[in-house]
C-alpha cells in the first residue's frame, strides 16, 4: 500500500524538492502539502496549515487519511536568533503537535529533520560523533535536540516510528535557502553565474559540513523506507556529504569563473557557525540504513553552475 503523506513547511527550500520527489515515487494524489500560505504555482494537492495548529492539522490527517508525516515547518538558524522565544515556540508546538497528532490518529511513520545547530562547545569539531555531547548555542539548535528528545520519548512510550537525520547545509539550485547559518554556499553560486562579485558573511576559513540537494532528498527517502528494525538510533542521525571552507568553495567556482571575486564581511552568522562541528561522522548512518553520499566538491560546483546558468538564460 502507497503512503498517504503530509508534508508541513512544504514551500521552503526543502519542500518544494521534497514533494516533487514523493509525488514521482509515490503518487501526486498521495502527497499533500502544506504551509503557512498557498503557492500560485501549487496546482496539486495543497493545504494551508499553520503546524502550531493541532485542530487543523487532526482535520487534515484524517480527511486525507494521512499514513506519513514529514515535519518540514521550522524557524531556521540565523532567522531564529532575532526572536529566539518565539523560534522555541513555533519549533516545540509544531513538532509536539505532528507527535501529538499522529499518536492518536495512528499514523505509521514520522520524519522528522534535526541539524547540526545540536552541537555546541562540546562537541568535537571534526568528525563530530553521533553521540556527542548537544548543548547548542542557538534557540532553533536547542529546540531541534529538545525535538530529538521528544522523537525517542513517543517511541519508546507509544512506539510511534519517528525517524530523523541532522541535516547539515543544503545546497542546492531549485529553491532559495531560508535563513540559515550555511546559506552563503547557496547565494555564491547566484552571484558567479550573474558574473557579480560576492560578499561572505562566514571568514574565508570557516568549514562546515554540506550536502548536495539531491543527496540530501535521497537520504530522506532512504531513512523512511528502511526497515523499521534497522533504525537504532531514535533521536536522529548524523548525516555527512561534504565538508569545506568559503575559501574553498570560492576557489573550486573560480576553476569555472576565473573572474569571480569573494570579499569577507562576517556577521552574527560567524559566531552561530564558529559553535558549529567542521566535519561530521554519519557512520551509524552508513551502517544502520546504508547511506552513502554521491556528490563531492567537483561534481557540485559543476551541476549547480550548470543549472543555475539555466534558470538565469
Ligand atoms: P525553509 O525556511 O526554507 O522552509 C521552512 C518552511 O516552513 C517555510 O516555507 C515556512 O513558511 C514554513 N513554516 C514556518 N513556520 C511554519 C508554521 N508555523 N507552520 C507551517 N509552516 C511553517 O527551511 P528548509 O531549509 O526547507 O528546512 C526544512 C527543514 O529542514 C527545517 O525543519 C529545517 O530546520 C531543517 N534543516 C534544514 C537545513 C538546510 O540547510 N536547509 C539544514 C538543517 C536542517
Amino acid at each position: 500500500m502507497k503512503p498517504i503523506i503530509l508534508v508541513t513547511g512544504a514551500n521552503g527550500q526543502l519542500g518544494s524538492v521534497l514533494i516533487p520527489a514523493l509525488r514521482n515515487r509515490y503518487g501526486t494524489d498521495n502527497v499533500i502539502a502544506s504551509d503557512l500560505r498557498g503557492r500560485t504555482d501549487q496546482e496539486e494537492r495543497f493545504e494551508v496549515l499553520d503546524a502550531t495548529d493541532e485542530d487543523r492539522m487532526t482535520e487534515i490527517v484524517r480527511r486525507y487519511g494521512v499514513t506519513q508525516i514529514y515535519h518540514l515547518a521550522a524557524i531556521l538558524s540565523a532567522n531564529g536568533e532575532k526572536n529566539p522565544v518565539r523560534t522555541w515556540d513555533v519549533n516545540m508546538q509544531a513538532f509536539l503537535n505532528v507527535l501529538e497528532v499522529s499518536r492518536k490518529e495512528r499514523i505509521e511513520k514520522v520524519f522528522y529533520p534535526s541539524s547540526i545547530a545540536v552541537f555546541g562547545e562540546s562537541a568535537p569539531l571534526e568528525n563530530t560523533p553521533n553521540d556527542a555531547f548537544l548543548d547548542p548555542l542557538t534557540s532553533y539548535g536547542i529546540s531541534k535536540a529538545a525535538g530529538e528528545n521528544w522523537a525517542k520519548y513517543y517511541f519508546v512510550k507509544y512506539g510511534l516510528d519517528v525517524r530523523s537525520v541532522r541535516y547539515p547545509g543544503v545546497i542546492g539550485y531549485q529553491s532559495d535557502p531560508g535563513g540559515g547559518t550555511t546559506d552563503y554556499a547557496v547565494e555564491i553560486f547566484h552571484y558567479a553565474v550573474r558574473e557579480q562579485p560576492f560578499s561572505c558573511f562566514l571568514n574565508p576559513d570557516e568549514k562546515l559540513p554540506m550536502i548536495f540537494m539531491d543527496d540530501a532528498i535521497r537520504a530522506t527517502i532512504e531513512l523512511m523506507e528502511a526497515p523499521k528494525e534497522s533504525i537504532t538510533n531514535r533521536s536522529s542521525y548524523n548525516l555527512a556529504g561534504l565538508s569545506f571552507s568559503p575559501a574553498e568553495l570560492t576557489a573550486a567556482i573560480q576553476k569555472h569563473c576565473p573572474d569571480f571575486r569573494v570579499s569577507y564581511t562576517p556577521d552574527d552568522r560567524q559566531n552561530i557557525a564558529a559553535k558549529w562541528p567542521n566535519s561530521i561522522d554519519d557512520s551509524a548512518a552508513r551502517t544502520d540504513w546504508g547511506w552513502e553520499p554521491e556528490y563531492k566538491m567537483e561534481e557540485l560546483v559543476e551541476t549547480m553552475l550548470t543549472n543555475l546558468r539555466k534558470k538565469y538564460e
